[in-house]
């Protein structure tokens, strides 16, 4: 488990790109968690769920994008889609178009608890407006979000509220999967307007929600007159109505994006009518919501062939079954070692924790996780042509086969045989 990390990549090329990226760019690169040491590898192209890097060398994407990547590269379907968008239609018109009405009526219709929603381009502005919705409807300020959380760049909670945070001085950090603790924040804070909460902490490991902690969200909310904000922006893939309908959840407000504008950037907000009506502009006292890209035309089309024609409810429901199956592969190799793996259906995370116990929250990573030999064993999967996330990521793209499972539970295995 001391093992040294002995490993020196063999990537002149992505040490070239890097060093010349870092003359224009803070890190040599313009998200953080893509940033790795010694330096990030410079991936060059894609197709289906293949990848390369500048220096040639190819790999099983298993990341996806970290969720987002879904259709995997280069999908005829998604091409087809923006191709003909911005043949036929043009990208920007500048004005209501018919490709947002389609996507909207569809996302609408897979996910029950949304009746209205609204585009934007990215998760965290999904989950920034949500909160505003939330705000003017009860006329309160406070938000709660729990430890481990992520909501976006500025709305992140790993180690608590950072400088990175927007409104510092509004949070309330809860406990996940802790009832108990949320019920003493409602008790002492009478100032709070939502709760936001992932069903699967993502960013934050991978951890699932208890059914019974999520729905104690919803009622503890419902009764201290707060909304509850579920923030299924990486989570919505997981099942064909969400996590929402596999754990019979009513959220007030949903927020979605990564995978829906058929890996475009994207993002969207709903919920029922009248909360929504906080940005219908025919309402005196409207908040406004614009955003120039909110309905190109491209993200649109795409999210609508990626959905309607790919991603169907069938498909999601076969592509989680074999995220299920390399889990329960992965954990019996697992078993009686420091390796844990959690996660539901295509989306998990590889964890080294001291006990090897399955961790609930992220309090359970901070204080037993092994740094060493997670890092270790990032270096020893892309080696071998795996591309997964140095945190140990896992989200499986669309065209991932049995056959591609099984190459990484083998290598996964040659691991923990080795460590
Ligand atoms: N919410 C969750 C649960 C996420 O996982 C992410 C991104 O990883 C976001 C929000 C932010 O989305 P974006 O990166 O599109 O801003």
């Amino acid at each position: 488990a001391t093992a040294e990390i002995s490993y020196t990549l063999k990537n002149p090329a992505s040490e070239a790109a890097h060093k010349a990226a870092s003359e224009f760019m803070p890190g040599g690169n313009t998200r953080s968690v893509l940033y790795n040491r010694p330096f990030p590898l410079c991936m060059g192209n894609g197709k289906g769920n293949r990848l390369w890097d500048v220096d040639g060398h190819e790999y099983l994407d298993f990341i996806g994008e970290m969720t987002a990547g879904l259709y995997g590269h280069s999908n005829e379907i998604i091409r087809d889609a923006l191709f003909s968008a911005f043949d036929q239609h043009g990208v920007n018109l500048g004005a209501h178009n018919l490709q947002e009405a389609k996507l909207a009526s569809l996302l609408c219709s897979r996910f029950p608890s949304i009746e209205h929603l609204r585009f934007c381009n990215s998760g965290t502005e999904a989950n920034l407006y949500a909160l505003s919705v939330a705000r003017k409807v009860t006329g309160k300020r406070k938000v709660v979000a729990f430890n481990g959380g992520y909501h976006g760049g500025v709305l992140g909670f790993a180690h608590g509220v950072s400088e990175n945070t927007v409104d510092p001085g509004y949070w309330i950090l809860g406990t996940y999967n802790d009832r108990e603790h949320l019920e003493s924040l409602f008790e002492t804070h009478d100032d709070i307007a939502a709760v936001i909460v992932e069903a699967m902490q993502g960013a934050g490991g991978c951890l699932p929600g208890e059914i019974s902690f999520l729905r104690s969200v919803q009622s503890l909310a419902a009764k201290h007159g707060a909304l509850f904000v579920l923030d299924e922006v990486m989570t919505s893939r997981l099942y064909p109505s969400g996590l929402q309908g596999k754990y019979d959840l009513q959220p007030d407000l949903t927020t979605l994006g990564k995978y829906i504008g058929g890996g475009l950037a994207i993002g969207a907000f709903g919920g029922r009518t009248e909360l929504l009506q906080t940005y219908d502009p025919r309402q005196s006292s409207a908040l406004p919501h614009s955003g120039t890209f909110n309905n190109n035309t491209l993200t649109m089309a795409a999210g609508y062939a990626g959905l309607s024609q790919v991603y169907t409810p069938q498909a999601n429901l076969e592509l989680n079954a074999l995220g299920d199956s390399l889990r329960i592969k992965l954990q019996a190799i697992a078993k009686g070692t420091k390796m844990v793996i959690t996660g539901v259906g295509a989306v998990m995370t590889i964890h080294f924790l001291r006990h090897g116990m399955p961790p609930l929250r992220t309090e359970d990573l901070d204080k037993h996780s092994v740094p060493e030999l997670k890092r270790l064993f990032w270096f020893w999967c892309i080696e071998r042509g795996y591309w997964i996330a140095e945190r140990g990521m896992i989200s499986l793209l669309l065209g991932t086969t049995m056959q591609d499972i099984d190459l990484l539970v083998k290598a996964v295995d040659g691991f923990v045989i080795q460590y």
